[in-house]
């Protein structure tokens, strides 16, 4: 049996396990049902801790110089302008990184895939999308399809599912998806007008509750990025309209000469989680595992968490004749554990406080914030929080 790694999916979550092994001396082959590296605008918040593992694959350098170090973050209450700021230095010391680094997750496929295609053990796969599964005691096949219906298939000691929220690995595993969908719809904007200059004191990355619409605004490098719900039966047309999102973007700051709006898109947000990560020898990681409303931005930073536990695994079964059972099992029950408790759990939270009804309770969380974030040690356990990195300190480490 080839002692090659599978990998179906080119996104964050596939791309940095596939090059953790390579570099690890295994043979991996990533297959990416797309003819490209999707480039559309999703994650764009990379935490501390997972810019320290990517530090490690030496693509964390490169991704600083192309984002935009955000040493702060905020809660704004809409209605009174009042804001509570968590200043990331208080984690100096714990990790190379302590800031937030906005920077667009495309920017990440393409510095890893380039990282990958120089690895002589890495086969880059475009065009072929994963269709099927069967496995063994000796091995997994993985069936693999081409937009024109062609069919080949490939073999391999392991496969790692990283293809997305739809995963075509999780459903031929079996591998139910429980959870629910938030009812509203979430509009995502992107302009180059510098909201920092028209709202006093605001930090690159703002949580703003409001009882009628609240708003999220993030920024990278180049642009704002504006994050709002909207009904859940609202008509996709009209909310993705010149008009309707001026309307919104003026309602937040005045600009006058209108908003150049270089980026719009519509989304449901879901909160779910499999109910294992791992069948025999193919396990998930990524979207394909968990999927969370991004307020707080631990979709893709958890899946990369995912792949470098899952990877670490996989290098300690081939290098050092580790039981598999027991560390595919481990991996499962880790990273589910986070996915599930903390993962959900505080990404759930967060909503539940910018859509805050009750002016008297959102000035009171406002007021709680303020004091934690004015408290040295109430900031830093909060931050760690928020930064992923107790997250991580519970759910890494290779041996049950
Ligand atoms: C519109 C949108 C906005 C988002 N915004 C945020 C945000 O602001 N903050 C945040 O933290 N997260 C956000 N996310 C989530 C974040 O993008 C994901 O958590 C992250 O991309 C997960 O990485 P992944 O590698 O697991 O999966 P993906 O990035 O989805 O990568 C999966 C890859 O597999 C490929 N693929 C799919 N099916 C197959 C198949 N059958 N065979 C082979 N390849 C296949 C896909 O083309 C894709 O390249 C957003 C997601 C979306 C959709």
């Amino acid at each position: 049996m080839t002692e090659k790694v599978l990998i179906a999916g080119m996104g964050p979550a596939g791309l940095v396990a596939g090059l953790m092994l390579a570099r690890a001396g295994i043979p991996v082959a990533l297959f990416e049902a797309q003819e490209d590296l999707p480039t559309d605008l999703r994650a764009s918040t990379f935490h501390p801790p997972t810019l320290d593992m990517l530090a490690r694959l030496g693509l964390a350098d490169t991704l600083v110089a192309q984002g935009l170090v955000a040493p702060s973050y905020q809660w704004r209450d809409r209605a009174t302008g009042d804001a509570a700021t968590f200043d990331m230095g208080c984690l100096a010391g714990e990790t190379g990184f302590p800031f937030r680094l906005q920077c667009e997750q495309w920017k990440l496929t393409r510095a890893a895939a380039a990282a990958l295609q120089a690895e002589p053990l890495a086969e880059l796969h475009f065009g072929w999308a994963a269709s099927g599964v069967t496995q063994d005691d000796a091995g997994v096949t993985l069936t693999l399809t081409a937009p024109d219906g062609t069919t080949r298939t490939e073999t391999g000691a392991f496969l790692i599912g990283a293809d997305g929220a739809s995963s075509a690995i999780r459903q031929a595993l079996g591998i139910k998806f429980e959870g629910f969908t938030y009812p509203e719809q979430w509009v995502v904007a992107s302009t180059p007008v510098d909201f920092a200059a028209k709202l006093p004191g605001l930090s690159p990355v703002t949580y703003t509750a409001d009882s009628e619409e609240w708003f999220v605004l993030l920024q990278t490098r180049d642009l704002w990025r504006v994050l709002i719900p909207v009904a859940e039966n609202a008509d996709a047309k009209l909310i993705l309209s010149d008009d309707w999102i001026e309307a919104k973007l003026q309602g937040i700051a005045r600009h006058d000469g209108g908003y150049p709006i270089t980026h719009r898109t519509i989304y449901r947000v879901h909160q779910r989680v499999a109910d294992r990560y791992r069948v025999g020898r193919a396990a998930i990681a990524g979207d394909a595992a968990h999927i969370n409303n991004p307020l707080g931005g631990m979709g893709m930073n958890g899946g990369i968490h995912d792949a470098v536990n899952l990877a670490e695994k996989l290098i300690a079964i081939f290098r050092d004749g580790a039981d598999m059972d027991s560390l595919l099992d481990h991996y499962s029950t880790q990273r589910r554990a986070i996915a599930e408790e903390y993962v959900q759990t505080h990404t759930h939270q967060n909503k539940q406080v910018i859509e805050e009804k009750d002016p008297a309770r959102r000035a009171a969380h406002l007021a709680r914030m303020k004091h934690v974030a004015a408290t040295p040690s109430e900031l830093r356990a909060y931050v760690r929080k928020g930064a992923m990195m107790d997250a991580v300190d519970k759910s890494m480490g290779v041996m049950p």
